[in-house]
């Protein structure tokens, strides 16, 4: 069931809240979809799962200040609200809510989320206050549309982590379900960054993808040194001229320790940058993919 009125869309906290409570009253289940904008098939993907296990479906949208380092590209990521509700509109999205960067952090606001461990690897060894940027405005926007599950991509599989850990440490009443990374038929992963990319950058940037099939191929095949599969995965991304690569590791699946011999299920991770692009991308290694 869905709302009769079609997609409303708010920019005040307190007419999220409202709309949350009143589709809930109405017996039906929230799902909640946060983003960025900028919308591709990743997170219409995840829109699909929440309007096909919940009766009302919110997406946030909103380019959030606190996950950007000062050099990073805050000011330059894509902003596309028109065609953003269009999409979600046709997809029959119940709620968007898209606050301005005042109505989240109102002024003088300065609580923070002190991130869980899982946060001090990888993305958060490299991008020092992303996570707590993160978890900041997670737990917000949970306040704010405080819905009854939430959904979230594999593409980010250290932030679901976080996420995972962050609800279960602050007791926050809501259910998390991530999502399989939607890719480009050539295998490249989704992201809303992927428009910086000019041809010759995007045709590197596929060995980030390339160099993950190789090594679950390798997997499958019997490797079992992390050194060796990511030996022959650097070398991959390196022939593609893919030098800059910020990390490469085979971790535990739940505490993102590096591990010395791949087993079953454990995460190969890549973030690389691709001239001026930083992008991520992971996959589970598994016996039978
Ligand atoms: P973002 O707008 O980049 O913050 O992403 C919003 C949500 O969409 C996050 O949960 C992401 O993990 C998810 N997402 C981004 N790219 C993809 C993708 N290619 N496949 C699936 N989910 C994605």
């Amino acid at each position: 069931m869905n709302a009769p009125n079609g997609l409303q869309v708010v920019r005040s906290c307190v007419e999220a809240h409202t709309a949350v409570r009143s589709a809930q009253r109405q017996g039906l289940r929230v799902g909640l979809v946060p983003t960025m904008g900028a919308l591709h098939e990743g997170h219409l993907s995840l829109v699909r799962r929440s309007r096909s296990d919940c009766g009302f479906t919110a997406v946030s949208i909103f380019v959030n200040p606190t996950q950007f380092a000062p050099h990073e590209d805050l000011a330059a990521y894509p902003r596309t609200l028109e065609q953003d509700l269009a999409k979600l509109r046709r997809l029959g999205v119940d709620l968007v809510f898209a606050p301005a960067s005042g109505e989240m952090y109102p002024p003088g606001s300065t609580t923070f989320v002190d991130p869980p461990q899982v946060a001090a690897t990888l993305e958060g060894e490299r991008r020092p206050e992303h996570f707590r940027g993160v978890a900041t405005i997670v737990l917000k926007l949970f306040q704010v549309l405080p819905a009854d599950i939430a959904y979230f991509g594999h593409k980010d599989y250290q932030q679901t982590l976080v996420i995972r850990h962050m609800v279960q440490d602050l007791l926050a009443p809501i259910e998390i379900e991530v999502c399989p990374t939607v890719r480009e038929a050539d295998g490249l992963a989704l992201s809303s960054r992927n428009v910086y990319l000019s041809a010759a950058e995007r045709q590197r940037a596929l060995a980030i993808s390339r160099s993950l099939r190789h090594a679950q191929q390798s997997f499958i095949a019997g490797m079992r040194s992390a050194a060796e599969l990511k030996h022959q995965m650097r070398s991959i991304l390196e022939a593609a001229g893919l030098p800059e690569i910020d990390y490469l590791a085979v971790v535990d699946a739940h505490t993102l320790q590096e591990v010395a011999q791949a087993q079953e299920g454990v995460v190969v991770l890549i973030a690389a940058r691709v001239g001026a692009t930083r992008l991520i991308d992971n996959t589970v290694l598994r016996q039978q993919p």
